[in-house]
């Protein structure tokens, strides 16, 4: 049906002509097969330096075989809200090794890392908080503080977020931080953050997407790493898609913490469970990513031997010692160029523009696995090395 009056009322075609004019086009590449250091992207085989398998999990037959089981067992869909009969002992036990990891007294299974950070900060926030967001913080972290009402306090260090503090009127309110930083790799200074927080009585949210299983004794994440476990006044959230390989997340805390969010969160409450053959496969991928400690090893070696090598050749890497190693590049197009020429060179790399990272810090987000062979790094600074200006 057409109707020449309301022809585009959204204006959509002004805003796609927009986002094309600023060379901020994004279009989804389709991969064939698993996740792995090798794929094959719309038939050209690719060396991938893309994904956040930071373990190489997300393939391991182990989970495959566990999902298959749990499917036999409980069927494809979980068919409800864990409130309304959807929650089986699956969940329940995959909740109890997540807790046990992390050493909180209990955790909470969401179906995403998203709607895991909208929980936590809404139901510790509202009107009248003031929520201390670094702002680097993840585009989730930032939507859940404006659907919480709360007033907005952005910082860029904690020197500045120190400041900031020590200006502030009493009243309740949080600090906001991602345990490793998406877009630059570095790690949050967990333990100053913790200690400031207790200082002025606010609470501490860690968001440990890119930590959990790669940073910390059993790869527990950045709090465990700083000798710190959640607790009163500071709540983790892990995600599961990412170096565990499948999909979810959970927010661990006080036991206080986890009844408030079954209680009163609403994505948790309003939500299908995930299926429980999923939480049985991440369940298996717990146990692998806290028993396999040369996982975390090789991907150090790793991480150690690209930035040695990738400073050998005067790339202009960002200080960053986890998995994630961006490559500042600059303008949209550069960005778009520099990418362009490495697949042309056979290696998948991250092309990351605003609004995901501030206007003129266009970079190639780089990320290494423990599933990545030396070899595999060696043609990635080849590559790199053979881009413009060194990449610079
Ligand atoms: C990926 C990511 C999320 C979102 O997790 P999903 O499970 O993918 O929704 C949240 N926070 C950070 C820092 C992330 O990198």
């Amino acid at each position: 049906m057409t109707n020449p009056l309301y022809d585009d009322p959204f204006d959509l075609h002004t805003r796609l002509c927009d986002v094309r004019q600023r060379d901020a086009w994004r279009r989804r590449a389709r991969r064939d097969g698993p996740v792995s250091p090798h794929v094959c992207v719309e038939g050209k085989p690719l060396v991938s330096f893309i994904s956040n398998d930071y373990l190489g999990l997300a393939g391991d037959a182990r989970l495959v075989e566990a999902w298959i089981q749990g499917a036999h067992t409980y069927g494809i869909g979980a068919g409800a809200s864990h409130l309304l009969g959807g929650h089986t002992p699956a969940h329940e036990a995959l909740e109890e090794s997540l807790a046990d990891w992390v050493g909180a007294q209990r955790a909470l299974l969401f179906s995403t890392g998203y709607m895991a950070n909208l929980a936590v900060v809404t139901a510790l926030s509202g009107r009248g908080f003031t929520v201390y967001e670094n702002r680097r913080n993840h585009a989730s972290l930032i939507d859940a503080v404006t659907l919480a009402h709360a007033r907005r306090v952005r910082y860029r260090d904690s020197g500045d977020l120190e400041r900031r503090l020590a200006a502030r009127l009493p009243g309740r309110g949080l600090i906001v931080t991602d345990g490793v930083f998406s877009m630059d790799g570095d790690v949050a200074p967990v333990a100053l953050l913790a200690r400031l927080a207790h200082a002025q009585n606010l609470g501490l949210i860690v968001d440990d997407a890119h930590a959990l299983g790669v940073i910390g004794p059993a790869g527990a994440g950045t709090l465990a790493a700083a000798h710190l476990s959640p607790c009163a006044g500071i709540a983790l959230v892990g995600t599961l898609g990412k170096a565990l390989g499948v999909l979810g997340a959970f927010v661990a805390g006080t036991a206080d913490l986890i009844e408030t969010l079954i209680q009163t969160a609403r994505p948790y409450v309003y939500t299908t469970a995930v299926p429980p053959a999923l939480a049985l496969a991440t369940a298996a991928a717990v146990r692998i990513a806290r028993e396999e400690e040369f996982r975390r090893t090789r991907l150090r070696q790793h991480i150690a031997f690209f930035r040695s090598e990738a400073a050998r050749l005067g790339l202009r890497l960002v200080p960053s010692d986890t998995a994630i190693q961006p490559l500042l590049i600059g303008g949209n197009r550069a960005t778009m160029a520099a990418a362009e020429q490495l697949r042309q060179a056979g290696l998948l790399v991250g092309a990351v523009r605003p609004p995901t990272v501030p206007a003129g810090q266009g970079r190639l987000r780089i990320t290494l696995s423990a599933a990545h062979e030396t070899a595999d790094i060696e043609r990635l600074l080849e590559g790199l090395a053979a881009l413009p200006a060194g990449g610079s």
